[in-house]
C-alpha cells in the first residue's frame, strides 16, 4: 500500500478557525427596556427578557465566523487508515508543537486560505461540511 499526504514534514502551513460568538438581539416585546405597562399602568418587568442573563435582549444562536489563525511548520503527520464500504478512507492530522490539526484546516499559501474563509464565510459559515471536511478515499 501507497500511502501518500497533501503536504509535508517541515512545509508551512496556514491554519483556519472558526470562531464563535453569541448573539443577542433587543427584545421586541419590551424593546430593550425590560419594561412593560400592563392594562392598570403599572410598570412591570417583561417576562419574555427578564432574567435571560442581559435584560432588554434576548439570545438569538451562535455566530460563526471562519479566519485565518496563522501559520505553522508542520513536524509530523499522523495516518489512520479505515476500511468502509466506500473504500479505504484516510484521515491526515498534521502535528506542530504538540496540536494536531485537521488537514482540511490546513492551507499551503495564506492567500489560499482567506479565498476559503471568504468563500465558506459568505456560504455558510455553520455548515457542517465546512467544518468536517472532505473526506479522502485511497
Ligand atoms: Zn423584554
Amino acid at each position: 500500500m501507497n500511502i501518500t499526504t497533501k503536504y509535508e514534514i517541515g512545509q508551512t502551513l496556514w491554519l483556519v478557525n472558526r470562531l464563535s460568538a453569541r448573539v443577542w438581539k433587543r427584545c421586541v416585546d419590551c424593546d430593550g427596556t425590560c419594561s412593560i405597562t400592563l392594562k392598570s399602568g403599572k410598570l412591570s418587568r417583561c417576562p419574555t427578557c427578564a432574567g435571560s442573563g442581559d435584560e432588554g435582549y434576548v439570545f438569538d444562536g451562535m455566530k460563526y465566523e471562519w479566519v485565518v489563525h496563522g501559520s505553522l511548520v508542520v513536524s509530523g503527520i499522523d495516518i489512520k487508515l479505515s476500511k468502509l464500504t466506500k473504500g479505504i478512507r484516510q484521515i491526515e492530522m498534521y502535528q506542530t508543537g504538540g496540536s494536531g490539526f485537521d488537514v482540511s484546516r490546513l492551507f499551503p499559501t495564506e492567500k489560499e486560505a482567506k479565498e476559503w474563509c471568504a468563500k465558506v464565510n459568505a456560504e455558510d459559515p455553520n455548515s457542517d461540511e465546512a467544518w468536517f471536511g472532505e473526506e479522502k478515499y485511497v
